[in-house]
């Protein structure tokens, strides 16, 4: 039989009792009853829970002049860019050293992008902090230094803000009542209307923007979507929400469904198979979609919102990574770096050479050939002397669609004469290096280079001894934004 998830959850004591089962868009609406209570309950809730450990989240006045507001507006945009890349705990670090940096608009206007990648390097997604960086010159030359004051504006005149981000510097700094969509609110949604659609596509994006439109209050718009963040965040989490401490748990279709299922069971509805498939089904609802099922008591959780679509698995690719170090006159080593495009993945960044490879490529010995070809054609490195190369591993990074394993290669040789820096190609010191902003992947390769130099002396330099010394190793970073998370 095929029947409606959302449609048999909602009514199943209706059906129990008519054998009959009605499920329209109306259910997932928001009665003004509910939404007077949910905008009270998860207010008050929030006036006390509050995370305030945040640097970003200041109280802010709306009869500030515009300048004071227009600052306030240039932190919560930066802050919120930042949250799509990470979890807050880790955003607050980046996020202090960017503001001493870049404490206003201007500072980050007239900055170099290559300090501005620094600053970014380990937040993923470059793009992000280019658009940063554009949308601060744009402010500045052509608006005054003043950011958009509403959702519009902002959405139509800033580089790289989308509506989220619109949103949410339009609520929490100019007191504008406009919803916010984030993974915790859809989730927090999904949940209190009991929305059981696929929340990737257009028609679910619109409906979660719908209810939220519906739901964010004329007073404290701010606040409240803060809060409706801050409830997914903490307690109505992707796997163990605590609806016993949830403030909005009376207004929550997914609890109450759990716990209507919970006493038809103890009636022995779901022993009875029999009846249960005698119920008609009318459905209209234009959302959630329509499944063969025959579902089971332990089915009813409030987890099954959202609905869980399989992920797409990231593609493999596999590139050959040298470590090149030139041992100058004065025994300082130096290392090769380059610039990688402008556009595309890591935009911007510089990298150690870099060889995309095919599967064939992957032994050591066909790497060596490869890499020697390339360090050859794309930087006229030719070695006077035989030099010492050593295979040191590999590094796996993931990015949201791309599984990358780095095969790292150091090559270390001595060089008399002084090389010139070309345009997008440097040989720099290892603490130029490391402030460098080069992609998080190829900074664990350094990793590996120096774990390895503790261990091994080459004819070139002695080991650096530390207690522990692991050789060879494989590190796995990731590049996955979560958006808002804990
Ligand atoms: Fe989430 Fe539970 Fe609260 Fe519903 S009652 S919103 S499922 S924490």
């Amino acid at each position: 039989m095929t029947v409606n998830k959302c449609q048999e959850l909602n009514d199943i004591e209706e059906c129990v009792n008519s054998n009959r089962l009605y499920h329209s868009d109306k259910y997932h609406e928001i009665s003004e009853v509910e939404q007077t209570r949910i905008q009270k309950d998860l207010l008050d809730w929030y006036h006390v829970e509050k995370r305030l450990t945040m640097p970003w989240r200041k109280d802010n006045d709306l009869s500030w002049d515009r300048q004071a507001l227009g600052q306030r507006a240039y932190e919560v945009w930066v802050s919120e860019i930042m949250l799509q890349q990470t979890q807050v705990a880790t955003v607050i670090s980046f996020y202090n050293r960017w503001m001493e940096a870049f404490p206003t608009i201007h500072d980050l206007a007239s900055a170099d992008i290559e300090r501005v990648n620094t600053l970014w390097a380990g937040l993923g997604y470059y793009s992000r902090a280019k658009r940063l960086w554009e949308g601060a010159q744009k402010v500045v030359n052509q608006l005054d230094g003043l950011l958009p004051n509403n959702a519009k504006d902002l959405q139509a005149e800033i580089p790289g803000v989308g509506r989220y981000t619109a949103g949410a510097v339009a609520s929490i700094v100019f007191g504008q009542s406009t919803p916010v969509v984030d993974g915790n609110v859809i989730r927090v949604l999904a949940r209190i209307r009991a929305i059981h659609a696929d929340p990737k596509k257009a028609k679910t994006i619109d409906l979660f923007w719908d209810i939220a439109a519906s739901l964010v209050p004329q007073s404290k718009p701010g606040d409240f979507n803060q809060a409706l963040m801050e409830l997914g965040a903490r307690v109505c989490t992707p796997q163990n929400p605590d609806c016993s401490h949830c403030p909005i748990q009376k207004d929550c279709r997914a609890f109450k469904q759990l716990e209507l299922v919970k006493s038809l069971s103890k009636n022995g509805f779901f022993a009875e198979k029999k009846k249960r498939k005698q119920i008609e089904i009318e459905h209209e609802c234009s959302t959630c979609h329509a499944l063969d099922t025959n579902l089971v008591e332990d089915d009813y959780t409030v987890t099954r919102y959202p609905l869980k679509v399989e992920k797409k698995a990231p593609r493999d690719e596999e590139c050959a990574v040298s470590i090149v170090e030139r041992i100058s006159p004065n025994k300082e080593p130096l290392y090769l770096i380059s610039k990688r495009p402008e556009t595309g993945l890591l935009a911007g960044l510089w990298e150690f050479p870099t060889l995309e490879l095919t599967s064939l490529e992957s032994k050591y010995n066909e790497r060596v050939k490869g890499s020697s070809e390339y360090l050859k054609m794309r930087y006229g490195l030719e070695f006077d002397t035989t030099p010492h190369r050593q295979d040191l591993g590999n590094v796996v990074h993931l990015f949201s669609h791309i599984r990358k394993v780095y095969h790292i290669e150091w090559i270390q040789y001595e060089h008399g004469k002084d090389l010139d820096d070309e345009k997008d190609v440097k040989w720099v010191t290892l603490e130029e290096l490391k402030i460098s902003p080069i992609p998080t992947g190829l900074k664990k390769a350094l990793k590996l280079l120096e774990k390895y130099k503790t261990t091994t002396s080459t004819p070139l330099t002695k080991k650096t001894p530390v207690k522990k010394a692991p050789v060879k190793r494989t590190i796995k970073t990731e590049d996955t934004p979560t958006k808002r998370a804990a």
